[in-house]
């Protein structure tokens, strides 16, 4: 089975851009490159050449790190650019659904948007913790529901779909839905990525980044993993050279060298200070909850949304607000311990100054 057939017809029948062929030791005069660059050029592939189609290396190398064949992943732009993508493939505008739970990462919402891909909203359980109801999805879908997102720890909320409950949604939705699992975050949660699952379910999709745990997200480097057959129509789809030459060797060279090593230690720092706040907030009454995260963020319920965020913003420490079903609702990002001595410190004078 494949779900190569859920692709709209003129991007399955899509030819790859032909590029100028690019083979060491020849004079190059097929691309319309300059003979040289005015720039600093300390990068292993001159800067006045365009940079390979797709990053072989790198494409191997994030593969190796995402847990797939390389043959299984695309590299793109941030995974943002990677939603892009699969949205364009598979919906026809105006007809082909996008279904999203609500809250979450509005990436969604917005490039269904530029698609004119109707949207599918299903609301998750804000009482039990946020949890994503399989059942609700399955009930939500109709017949031209091409894409399902699950987003897993979920942004802004923290949550998890367990494991037994996506392969049942896999299961169920078969070849008429692409489903797409977005890990930016699952570094910090405890469950394993489901790019383990990719050689039993030939619907799942699943979304990587480099912004989050690996800190790279000025780097704008990520990938979705799938299905060869759905990789290579993504492959057609994006732009030629997509990853700049700075991007490519840094990111190589970081995957490379003693800074993945620090990568584990990063993420290590970030889930003890999720809990050492978590624990902290508790001490502050006008935060009436704090949810379980299995992300680089909390989200709190307060009844002065409006009154905490400024005052933070006074003490120089930005957080985030939503509105809509979570305008009681506050987000925030966990950052080193001095960051967030910051914010506490803020938030202990808050609560000085309405108290007492
Ligand atoms: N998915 C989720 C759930 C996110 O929260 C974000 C960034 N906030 C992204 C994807 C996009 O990240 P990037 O494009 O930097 O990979």
């Amino acid at each position: 089975m494949s779900i190569l057939k859920l692709a709209r017809p003129e991007i399955a029948a899509l030819h790859h851009y032909e590029a100028a062929a690019q083979v060491d030791d020849t004079i190059r005069l097929n691309a319309n490159e300059s003979p040289r660059s005015i720039a600093d050029d300390s990068f292993r592939r001159p800067l006045n050449r365009y940079p390979e189609v797709r990053p072989a290396g790198l494409q191997k190398a994030l593969a190796a790190r995402f847990g797939c064949r390389p043959e299984q992943l695309l590299v793109t732009r941030g995974s943002s650019e990677a939603i892009d993508l699969v949205i364009r493939s598979f919906c026809r505008a105006g007809v082909d659904s996008v279904l999203v739970t609500r809250p979450s990462f509005s990436m969604y919402w917005h490039y269904a948007a530029v698609q004119g891909a109707p949207l599918i909203e299903v609301p998750s359980l804000a009482e039990r913790d946020f949890a994503i109801d399989v059942d609700d999805i399955l009930t939500a879908c109709d017949d031209n529901t091409r894409i399902i997102f699950v987003c897993s720890p979920n942004n802004p909320t923290g949550t998890t779909l367990p494991r037994a409950e996506l392969e049942r949604l896999l299961s169920e939705r078969g070849e008429r839905s692409a489903i797409v699992v977005d890990e930016a975050y699952v570094e910090f949660g405890n469950d394993e990525s489901v790019t383990a699952l990719l050689d039993r379910y030939d619907n799942l999709l699943v979304l990587r980044t480099l912004s989050k745990a690996l800190g790279f997200a000025g780097a704008r480097c990520g990938g979705v993993a799938g299905p060869q057959d759905v990789i290579r129509v993504l492959d057609a789809v994006q732009a030629p050279y997509a990853l700049a030459t700075p991007v490519v060797e840094c990111v190589e060279d970081a995957l490379r060298s003693e800074q993945l090593a620090d990568a584990g230690g990063l993420v290590a720092e970030i889930v003890a200070e999720r809990a050492r706040v978590s624990e902290a907030l508790q001490e502050f009454a006008f935060i009436t909850k704090i949810w379980p995260s299995d992300a680089n963020f909390v989200l709190v319920r307060t009844e002065q949304t409006a009154a905490i965020m400024a005052h933070c913003a006074e003490h120089k420490v930005l957080l985030r607000h939503f509105g809509g079903d979570l305008d009681d609702c506050i987000r925030i990002t966990i950052g080193s311990p001095a960051d967030n001595d910051a914010l506490l410190r803020a938030l202990g004078l808050f609560r000085d100054e309405h108290d007492g």
